[in-house]
């Protein structure tokens, strides 16, 4: 429960203060990079990130010239062949990596197969792969998809977060784990488990799709072996942009990845009739990039890249912070059940609130144009990336959430029929 000092606070606050805590946002001109539809409060950034304006210049110039007039000699002249490593180390900045440690490529759950079943291959005399069972589930289906063909080599444990760190034993291979929860959103700390990981001998994966762009990432001052994460959520590198890979280098000489294809080879235009892996990261390659959607990805790196992550974090902090103190302050009697920590250090860019109705409430709040998400059973998601995301949003959309509620609007029929994608 808030004291009754918080409760003052918000009590006293007004549209107009949040149109002030915008004027003395120190980043709020990076706003101008987004195209976000006038009457749109985009709180789903942690989903599919806003576009950044420049992507359509880029979009057009990729297809028009390069691939239009230039046709196959772009793979040379237009830099599309060091696509995978030219984003991968601008992705390696961002979170902490060095050069020639992340590429670019594939889906966030195929680059975490190569990483988990490579892990395997690194500890031969272990079986268990540790995951938090909760979690967005493709990483437990790719986990037990290694498992279940594996003839009992690899055996999959799902332990809940509070478990983890004893969890991790001498038979553990590996401990997988998504930074930030993508329903309630709360962050594991990557230094504690990755020791805890090696003094147990085991490996340590983690999945930075829910905190890549959204908080400062030190994976090589962590210790940490491999990750994976997307570039479509807090990066906004447009919908179905391809997944990021890291692995330390310290494992490039010893490591094996399953899926061996041309683009991972030593010498892919030898062509020679045997595999012999390429000896850096770009063994974890496997064949031809998606080029039209990494030119597009690389434009919502750049940003990110001149954008100040510890500014960034600073601002989600505070806007995560004002939505829980409005939301309970205004909507609080309609039964909302904060899901997500309150505390602001142990949090993602995200909020997320229970509700036994989260599902038509959040339609309603759609059509209403605050856009955020559902998650079965009952979570209704808010993503505030800091890059676009507006002090005075966080006050508009509680105000139209508390309107909903209010006039119970979300009964309407139109709201309570499943869409596919919720
Ligand atoms: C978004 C997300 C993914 C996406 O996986 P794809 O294979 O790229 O579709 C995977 N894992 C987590 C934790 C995610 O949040």
């Amino acid at each position: 429960m808030m004291n009754d000092g918080s409760n003052a606070e918000v009590a006293s606050l007004t549209r107009a203060a949040c149109e002030a805590m915008d004027a003395a946002d120190p980043i709020a001109a990076l706003r101008d990079a987004f195209l976000v539809p006038e009457r749109t409060i985009y709180l789903d950034g942690n989903s599919l990130g806003a576009m950044p304006k420049v992507a359509l210049e880029r979009a057009m110039k990729v297809t028009g010239r390069e691939w239009g007039s230039d046709l196959i000699s772009s793979w040379n002249t237009a830099g599309w062949f060091d696509m995978p490593t030219r984003l991968g180390d601008k992705v390696g900045r961002l979170t902490g990596a060095d050069d020639g440690e992340v590429v670019v490529c594939d889906s966030t759950g195929v680059n975490l197969f190569k990483l988990v079943w490579a892990a395997a291959t690194l500890r031969p005399e272990r079986s268990t792969i540790i995951l938090e069972g909760s979690n967005f589930p493709t990483n437990n289906y790719i986990a037990q998809g290694i498992a279940a063909s594996s003839g009992g080599r690899v055996v999959v444990r799902f332990v809940e977060a509070d478990d983890i760190m004893a969890a991790i034993d001498i038979d553990t291979v590996a401990v997988c784990m998504t930074h930030v929860h993508y329903k309630y959103g709360h962050v594991h700390d990557m230094a504690a488990i990755t020791a805890k990981a090696h003094a147990m001998g085991a490996l340590a994966i983690w999945d930075l799709c829910h905190s890549a762009g959204a908080m400062p990432i030190t994976l090589n001052a962590c210790g940490v072996d491999f990750a994976v994460g997307c570039t479509y959520k807090y990066l906004n590198g447009g919908p179905g942009a391809p997944a990021f890979l890291f692995a330390a280098r310290r494992h490039h000489a010893m490591v094996q990845q399953p899926v061996a294809g041309w683009w991972g080879h030593a010498e892919p235009f030898a062509f020679e009739r045997d595999y012999r892996a390429h000896d850096g990261i770009k063994q974890f390659l496997v064949g031809t990039p998606p080029v039209l959607s990494m030119a597009v990805a690389e434009v919502g790196l750049d940003i990110q890249l001149a954008a100040d992550a510890q500014q960034l974090r600073v601002k989600s902090m505070a806007l995560t912070d004002l939505f829980i103190r409005l939301v309970e302050a205004r909507c609080g009697r309609h039964g909302l059940a904060l899901a997500s920590p309150r505390n602001a250090a142990e949090r993602g860019s995200q909020v997320s609130f229970a509700h036994p109705q989260g599902y038509p409430i959040m339609r309603a709040l759609i059509d209403a144009g605050v856009i955020g998400d559902f998650r079965a059973p009952d979570i209704m998601r808010f993503g505030f990336a800091a890059l676009y995301v507006r002090f005075i949003d966080v006050w508009d959309a509680v105000d139209r959430l508390d309107d909903i509620l209010e006039t119970g609007r979300w009964q309407r029929p139109e709201f309570l029929s499943r869409d596919a994608v919720t």
